[in-house]
């Protein structure tokens, strides 16, 4: 398989190329600056190849999705795993209506703009899947609460799955929405579970078979309510 992830160079994103990486497919790790995924590439065996972006600047998109169908020719699976602003100081009546912009810019207009981009890259595969790392914070059955900016960003990503799932259905593209679980990175604090566990329901779901779901939220390749 050829796997495109965003955010791959630290926390969740880094382990998810590493056990894609581990199981033969080959990776392409993408981060915000060329340093950091050339070193979060090195530091994983097998193939990895590093490219920068920035899923918020429109040409780095447009460059990557160039790169990838110049030199792989499809794109099996892309993981939107990038993501900012856990914003537990606040609450939704006083938000920061700046920061709110910021994490949709980041947390879902970047997954957006970076399906349209790769949607030929995707056609091309013969089994074409879209993975977006979404939240439990994003179920209408946990709502309120803290970090208003996020969780705002994540229900938007939950109904990107939902409409690219139904639109692209046709196509033969699975686009699911998972939940990492609680795990110990920078976003998430100490005391998590490992980054190890939390990966694992991401490749699940860029793995799947063409007769598996699409347009759900997962967590461990179980359903989690919307
Ligand atoms: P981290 O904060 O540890 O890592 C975030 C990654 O996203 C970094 O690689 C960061 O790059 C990258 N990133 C941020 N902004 C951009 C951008 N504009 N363009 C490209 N890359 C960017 O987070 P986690 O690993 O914990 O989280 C990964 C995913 O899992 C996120 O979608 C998060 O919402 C989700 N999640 C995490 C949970 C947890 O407990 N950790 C719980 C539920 C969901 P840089 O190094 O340049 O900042």
């Amino acid at each position: 398989m050829i796997v495109l992830v965003t955010g791959g160079n630290r926390g969740i994103g880094h382990e998810v190329c590493r056990q894609f990486a581990a199981r033969g497919d080959t990776v392409v790790l993408t981060a915000r600056s060329t340093a950091a995924a050339t070193d979060a590439a090195a530091a994983i065996p097998g193939e990895v190849h590093p490219l920068c972006l920035d899923v918020t600047v429109e040409a780095d998109v447009v460059r990557v999705a160039g790169t990838v169908i110049e030199r792989y020719g499809y794109v099996d699976a892309l993981v939107n795993n990038a993501a900012i602003l856990y914003d537990t100081w606040q609450h939704a009546p006083d938000a920061d209506l700046d920061q709110v912009r910021q994490a949709a810019e980041t947390n879902l207009y970047g997954p957006w703009r970076l399906v349209q981009a790769l949607l030929p890259a995707l056609r091309a595969s013969a089994h074409p899947r879209v993975v977006n790392v979404s939240s439990e914070a994003a179920s209408f059955a946990s709502m309120g609460g803290a970090t208003p900016a996020y969780t705002a960003s994540k229900v938007g990503l939950n109904a990107l799955t939902r409409m690219l799932a139904a639109d692209l259905r046709g196509d033969g593209i699975l686009v699911n929405a998972v939940c990492p679980g609680w795990v110990a990175t920078d976003m998430g604090g100490a005391g998590g579970r490992p980054v190890g566990e939390g990966a694992r329901g991401i490749v699940w779901a860029a793995g799947l078979p063409d007769d598996g779901p699409t347009g759900g939220f997962f967590r461990d390749g179980h359903p989690l309510p919307w």
